[in-house]
């Protein structure tokens, strides 16, 4: 297996210790800054896997790093997970709504962060081109989006159209925290007028349909939904 790149951008000397310390133990190389105008800089020249991104840095902050790394096509593809402090669901919503793929709250176990980069490396990035996953199981959940089926341990689902876009998003990068714009633009589109508020709807009854299964569609308090990580 070759060795992955992470790249720290964390003002915080302890915190930016202990992730390095536990990324290092992991099999990781970390290269680190406490800047974010040196961590576009290196996210550019390094190309590194995976960034992780503080939010409280001085100067540039963190969500501007987000957006500048989204923004500039050579470091696009490099996942970013946010390093949030509690209280912050407001940044984690914009975070995620400029691109950042996941974000861990402080303080956070070395473990849960390296479960969560790892997760992240294995999901990829975020897309919108769902056709590679026509298919998807999760635990014993099946979304068939060529036959436009949904089975719940073996039993058919009748979901309306909006309600299996909005479950086939999900199920399709599983572990992903999407926020409500971000299941309104993919699900809804651009046509309708909407309030978010109407995802909520959708959700509930998506859940009330898959019954016993519900639970498989997450609430992320403050910030969104996700389906929940089988594989976790
Ligand atoms: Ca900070």
């Amino acid at each position: 297996m070759t060795r992955r790149n992470a790249l720290l951008i964390e003002d915080e000397a302890d915190i930016l210790e202990v992730v390095t310390y536990n990324l290092r133990r992991e099999g990781f190389t970390v290269l680190a800054t406490r800047d974010g105008e040196a961590g576009l800089a290196l996210a550019r020249e390094r190309n590194p896997d995976v960034v992780l991104l503080d939010l409280m840095l001085p100067g540039l902050d963190g969500l501007e790093v987000c957006r500048r790394l989204k923004a500039d096509p050579v470091t696009r593809p490099i996942p970013v997970v946010m390093l949030t402090a509690k209280g912050e669901e407001s940044d984690i919503v914009l975070g995620l709504g400029v691109g950042a793929d996941d974000y861990v709250v402080k303080p956070f176990s070395p473990r849960e962060l390296v479960a969560r980069v790892t997760a992240v490396l294995r999901r990829g990035p975020l897309t919108d081109d769902l056709k590679t996953k026509e298919r998807v199981t999760v635990g014993g959940l099946v979304v068939d989006s060529v036959r436009h089926e949904v089975l719940a341990a073996g039993k058919p689902v009748d979901l309306t159209a909006t309600e299996f876009r909005l479950l086939h998003c999900l199920a399709a990068q599983r572990g992903r925290v999407f926020t409500r714009d971000q299941l309104l633009s993919r699900v809804i589109g651009q046509h309708s007028v909407v309030t978010d508020r109407n995802i909520d709807v959708h959700v509930r009854s998506i859940r009330k349909k898959l019954g016993p299964m519900a639970d498989l569609v997450e609430t992320v308090r403050g910030v969104g939904y996700r389906m929940g990580d089988a594989s976790e």
